[in-house]
């Protein structure tokens, strides 16, 4: 085991979320090393629905016309179908952004991110993957790599875990259980590329059906994005064949059985089984921070993971610099930690308490269905829902 070379910070993990706090803290002056475990561009298991307000955040990262020189899909609105096909829309514009959300793969939108990390300053190393802490004192202090066969320490004041759902860093110094974790049943996510639905245009369309639900909307290049969840038992059943499940599970709903109906895959299907939904420990230990999916799994019914992951890149790298900058308030380990789980808790809580409530009708049809008629009727209830889903449109927490 060779040592590397000193950082201010080292994050691991180049998805949405380390790019972002990449990005921001190289902009402040920051020595950064991004460790990713893939070669960019690579595909990823998402709905690709990129919330209105993230053009915002693309902007700041310095990064919004490499989106748009990708010609994304604009979706103008959400609407969610019940299983007898109900529908409730949620216009775009509600999130208080002028341009519509974006339907754009994974592969392009985080390459676009992790090069922009790049241009910034930022040192990346992909195929490098990140196999645990550095402890010392009970500090982390860095992280050891496996990178090309051999494996390598590498040092820095403060370290990021951007892993995403699985918490490469974290869970080697968490062990505590999360009692506020909602685990359900098992559930297994599929995604692919599909050529010829029939989603109407300028829609991300959900659909509900026994034991989860899956959206459609368009992507670039004429595409359209599939991504579902269904019960475990129910994919085993199909004998864990996408295709299948499609047929048996998804098309139950009225909706999704027209707009599937002449549709073809044009890509290979990801799947991956979700453990549950909610949040982690953000500051699990003193000199560790989580971000993004590594720090809170937002209900993908939002459409909003990619909005937090880039929002809570950004609330990292705002607290990283007050430390790292010796600003008063964040002198210490601890009250960068501290400070960094306010702004986070003011950022997030509210959104993520509403999702818990309304994941309990997202997997039951007859509780779904109902939501739908309820809010249906009503423009400032849905409004105000939709809103609650996503927080403030800026977070009241920036540094400088
Ligand atoms: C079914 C489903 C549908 C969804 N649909 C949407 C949607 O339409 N819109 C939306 O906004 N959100 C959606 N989400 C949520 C969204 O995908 C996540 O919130 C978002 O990807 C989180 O970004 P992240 O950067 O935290 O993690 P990730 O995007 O997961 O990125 C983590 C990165 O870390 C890397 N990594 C992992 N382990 C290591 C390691 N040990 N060493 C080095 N690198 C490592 C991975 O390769 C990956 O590139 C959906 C989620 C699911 C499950």
């Amino acid at each position: 085991m060779t040592m590397g070379s000193n950082y201010d910070v080292i994050i691991a993990g180049g998805g949405p979320a380390g790019s972002s706090a990449a990005i921001n803290l190289a902009l402040r002056g920051a020595r950064v090393l991004l460790v990713e475990q893939k070669k960019f561009p690579r595909a990823k298991l998402c709905g690709e629905f990129i919330s209105p307000e993230c053009a915002d955040l693309f902007a700041r990262l310095g990064v919004a016309d490499q989106m748009f020189a990708a010609r994304p899909a604009t979706l103008s609105d959400t609407v969610f179908y019940s299983r007898t096909g109900k529908s409730a829309g949620v216009p775009s514009s509600w999130f208080g952004s002028a341009n519509g959300a974006l339907g754009l793969s994974r592969a392009e939108m985080d390459e676009r991110l992790l090069r922009r990390a790049s241009d910034a300053g930022v040192e990346v190393l992909e195929n490098a993957h990140a196999t645990n802490v550095l402890l010392e004192n009970e500090n982390v202090c860095g992280i050891t790599i496996k990178h090309h066969g051999s494996e390598e320490s590498f040092r820095a004041a403060i370290t990021i875990d951007a892993t995403g759902r699985t918490r490469a860093l974290a869970r080697h110094v968490n062990s505590k259980p999360n009692t506020k974790r909602d685990r359900r049943p098992p559930m297994i996510a599929f995604k692919a590329h599909l050529e010829n639905t029939r989603v109407a245009a300028g829609a991300c369309e959900i659909y509900f059906y026994r034991g989860g639900y899956g959206g459609l909307s368009s992507i670039e290049n004429g595409l359209s994005n599939l991504c579902f969840i269904a019960s475990a038992r129910d994919v085993r059943a199909c004998e864990a064949d996408a295709d299948r499940v499609v047929r048996e599970i998804v098309r139950q709903n009225a909706r999704a059985n027209e707009t599937l109906a002449t549709a073809h895959v044009a890509s290979p299907w990801l799947a991956v089984a979700l453990e549950g939904f909610g949040r982690h420990e953000v500051a699990p230990v003193k000199g560790l921070l989580a971000i993004g999916d590594a720090a809170s799994f937002i209900d993908p019914f939002t459409g909003s993971g990619m909005l937090m992951a880039l929002q809570s890149g950004e609330l990292a790298a705002g607290a990283t610099a007050n430390y790292l900058n010796e600003r008063p308030e964040s002198r210490t380990l601890e009250e960068l930690a501290a400070n960094y789980r306010v702004a986070y808790q003011r950022t997030f809580d509210a959104r993520l308490r509403i999702c818990s409530l309304l994941r309990k009708a997202a997997f039951v049809p007859r509780l779904a269905e109902l939501a739908i008629t309820l809010f249906a009727a009503s423009d400032s209830l849905r409004r105000r829902l939709a809103r609650a889903t996503r927080g403030a449109t800026r977070e009241t927490y920036y540094s400088s």
